[in-house]
């Protein structure tokens, strides 16, 4: 057993992921979830991650070497800002690098400065003038509300009348401030990667690349959802992408981030379409994903631990994530009965047995109520699968969802298909 004491906040699949993986490092001593699930019970400290005051008083109390935070809002928040001036090492970008997802309009600009492909865009204030775009440009066309929504400040609008609507929905209150302003983008065709990298403000490592499902319905159809089940990699990627994504997009990022004052260390995220033109960049998220860090803790080879700890010391150069690179990994999200939409909550759940390594359950929205497992959130589990092709790992990973009694679950039964 090693030394270091670890905190992570959040208490999603994404943080089960990163406890379970964090947990097999043999330089930890003691893990903690603020506040966690039934997934990381045995690491659960009761604090919200919202908390950020409290979160700090425990982490000096507990002499916390190292915290690593899950979820945007305490990001956006500054929690990062107040570890930092409390003295405690953490895991994750500062409340300005944050920006580039907590404002839509703040990453197009710095995507503009960077000279970063990209949808072309505007940026609005006032629907009328923001209709009379829409009008010019035409459909099909995409609405993005500037602020955190929670991924559903997006309406991708395949007519114009969608569109002008969609302006109205954005900006007449429907997302509170987020859609104060609104970015109006060019609608791009092709498959979607998400590409998650470990920075530490200069310098970059890239994750292993995922392909995400984010509507409720299979055959990507139905409201979009926090997401319903990843897997990796993507047949589609290759290393010509990714060494082009790394060269014209990641570096570029991080050279303007720096060159502002505002160095980025922790996970940028990039959402990327790939166009015939080339990757094109959508967005970026300025964390783990979920549920793609699912199946990326679950190739990666290489303790998690010195890889996060060399982003806080500016040496992520100096180390090299090693990957399975042989295993395809898939994850199919089990969601409430009803889920995207209103859900039922404290459905009793019961879990069999796991045999072997290929397979682990990651707990996401998941409590225990009087000894019994129930749900207590949209999506609750992420049955995550290895294996040496993607139709193994589909098949490991359903035959363990068909042993799941979870009464009505939701879930897909196509995740991984567009990779086949
Ligand atoms: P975002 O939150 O910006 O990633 O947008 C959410 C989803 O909307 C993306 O995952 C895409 O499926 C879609 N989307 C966003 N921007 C565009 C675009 N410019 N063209 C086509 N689809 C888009």
């Amino acid at each position: 057993m090693g030394n270091k004491r670890v905190l992570i906040v959040g208490n999603g699949g994404r943080e089960h992921a990163l406890a379970w993986k964090l947990a097999q490092s043999p330089e930890i001593e003691r893990l903690f979830v603020a506040p966690g699930n039934a997934g990381t019970v045995l690491w659960n400290v009761p604090i919200p991650a919202q908390d950020i005051s409290e979160l700090v008083k425990f982490a000096l109390k507990e002499k916390i070497d190292l915290t690593l935070v899950g979820p945007e809002d305490p990001l956006s928040a500054g929690i990062v800002d107040a570890f930092l001036e409390a003295g405690l090492r953490i895991f994750g970008p500062t409340q300005a690098a944050a920006e580039l997802e907590g404002s839509k309009s703040f990453a197009k600009s710095i995507m503009e400065s960077a000279k970063i492909p990209t949808a072309k865009w505007a940026t609005f204030e006032e629907s009328e003038q923001a209709k009379d775009y829409v009008r010019t440009i035409g459909a099909p066309c995409v609405l993005k509300a500037d602020g955190l929504a929670a991924g559903k400040g997006v309406i991708v609008a395949m007519d114009l009348e969608t569109a002008l609507r969609g302006v109205d929905e954005i900006m007449d209150g429907g997302f509170g401030s987020a859609g104060k302003k609104l970015v109006i983008e060019e609608f791009l065709e092709g498959q979607e990667v998400s590409l998650l990298c470990f920075c530490d403000g200069v310098a970059a490592r890239p994750m292993v690349p995922v392909q995400d499902h984010k509507r409720a319905l299979e055959g990507d159809l139905g409201l979009n959802t926090g997401g319903m089940g990843t897997y990796s990699p993507p047949p589609i990627w290759t290393t010509e992408m990714g060494t082009k994504v790394m060269r014209d997009i990641v570096f570029p990022t991080l050279r303007v981030m720096s060159e502002r004052g505002t160095p980025f260390q922790g996970v940028l995220f990039l959402g990327l379409m790939l166009t015939e033109q080339g990757p094109k960049l959508l967005e970026y998220n300025v964390r783990f994903g979920d549920p793609e860090t699912q199946v990326v803790m679950k190739r990666l080879k290489s303790d998690l631990l010195p890889l996060l700890w060399a982003c806080t010391e500016g040496r992520v150069s100096e180390v090299m994530p090693e990957w399975n690179e042989e295993e395809v990994a898939v994850c199919v999200v089990m969601a409430a009965p009803g889920y995207p939409l209103a859900y039922a909550k404290g459905v009793p759940i019961h879990l069999p047995e796991l045999k072997g390594q290929d397979t682990v359950i990651f707990h996401a929205g998941t409590g225990i109520s009087e000894g019994q497992l129930v749900s207590t959130g949209g999506r609750v589990l992420g049955i995550t699968a290895e294996g040496q092709t993607l139709e193994e790992a589909r098949k490991k990973a359903y035959a363990l969802v068909d042993q799941i009694q979870f009464p009505k679950a939701h879930f897909r039964r196509d995740i991984g298909v567009k990779g086949l």
